[in-house]
């Protein structure tokens, strides 16, 4: 499910917070998707009370991931008008010298889009020197960047671009790394923003809306901390599932099919650009106590994907695809490669 709607979004988080309920090991992941669903829903406030809850010091659980939470919450509170609070807290995250890049590129972006560009560029330099050290003088820094450092590379490269400043080693580096069909450079030239001027405002609006959109999906990527996973049930549990719920052979018409289907989805859905994917495995109990909990019938088939997500958030996602060499998701006992992952 995708939601759109500001009351679709409101409902998510409504639905993410019961969850939370349920699992009380799982809140915090849960309770960081439903602030995300508020703040796109504009419930800014109310985000920010769920952030508030998990950093309380008599939370039931102490949080995993204070700072990002911090970081979260400082750029939240920063878009409904709590500046001052927010750069405190900016401040706070800065001198915690978090080893997870998340929080400082939440604090970092979040300057930079109230236009504090020297600062954010401070903030992912910063960051850089502690996780990813340029060697001293020329050449690219010691060791390759992971997925999550990725976005401090490209958010100075931005930055940088915005402040004129001349490359690094940290923007050539963004440069050779990114995947991006404009080339970064491109991408990041303020030149193609600020020339346009009000001769070609459509030009412009399209120009904005696509480093805005390069943000967004950094930004979704945080605040989405589980894989988009697709369901798994194995042959025993999809037996089971059918005998007790018949209706629902339509949606598996055979465990082979099912099997097929699960590789599809998550090809098609890597090959649009749909990063961190995951197989979740169902179990006809869990899935029950879940169709409970929602007030709703196991044979709504509305309920799976939901399931799923479910699933995903509390941490039971496998990752996929799996490594080269190793056994395939399916738990046929043979490699992925000679498996599912034939080509
Ligand atoms: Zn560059
Ligand atoms: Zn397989």
């Amino acid at each position: 499910m995708r939601p759109d709607t500001p009351a679709d979004h409101i409902a998510e988080a409504e639905r993410l917070e019961r969850t939370a309920g349920l699992y009380p090991e799982d809140t915090e992941h849960l309770l960081l998707q439903a602030a995300a669903h508020l703040e796109l829903a504009g419930e800014r406030d109310r985000a920010t009370t769920l952030y508030d809850r998990l950093l309380a010091p008599d939370a039931p659980q102490r949080a995993s991931a204070p700072t990002l939470i911090r970081a979260l919450k400082a750029s939240n509170l920063w878009e409904y008008g709590h500046e001052a609070e927010a750069r405190a807290i900016i401040d706070g995250v800065r001198a915690a010298a978090p080893r997870d890049p998340a929080p400082w590129v939440i604090a970092a972006e979040s300057l930079e889009s109230h236009d504090e560009l020297a600062q954010a560029q401070e903030t992912f330099t910063e960051a850089l020197e502690l996780l990813l050290p340029q060697p001293g003088g020329e050449g690219a820094p010691a060791s390759a960047p992971s997925y999550e450092q990725r976005p401090l590379l490209f958010g100075r490269h931005r930055v940088r671009r915005l402040l004129g400043a001349e490359h690094d080693a940290w923007d050539a580096l963004a440069d050779e790394i990114s995947s991006s069909p404009v080339p970064l450079d491109e991408l990041h030239d303020p030149k193609r923003i600020w020339s346009l001027g009000s001769d070609n405002p459509a030009e412009l609006r399209a120009e904005i809306s696509r480093i805005q959109a390069e943000l967004g999906s950094y930004r979704e990527a945080l605040s989405r901390p589980f894989p988009v996973a697709v369901l798994h049930w194995p042959s025993a549990e999809l037996t089971e599932l059918l005998t007790a719920y018949p209706s629902l052979e339509s949606e598996y018409p055979s465990h082979e099919a099912h099997l097929s289907t699960i590789e599809a989805s998550l090809r098609e859905l890597a090959s649009s650009g749909t990063p961190n994917l995951g197989i979740v495995t169902g179990t006809v109990p869990s899935y029950e106590a879940f169709a409970a909990s929602e007030g709703a019938q196991p044979t709504d088939v509305s309920l799976l994907p939901q399931y799923a997500t479910t699933l995903a958030a509390r941490g039971r996602a496998a990752g996929w695809p799996p490594e080269a060499g190793a056994g395939c998701w399916c738990g046929s006992g043979r490699t992925y490669g000679d498996c599912h992952g034939v080509s």
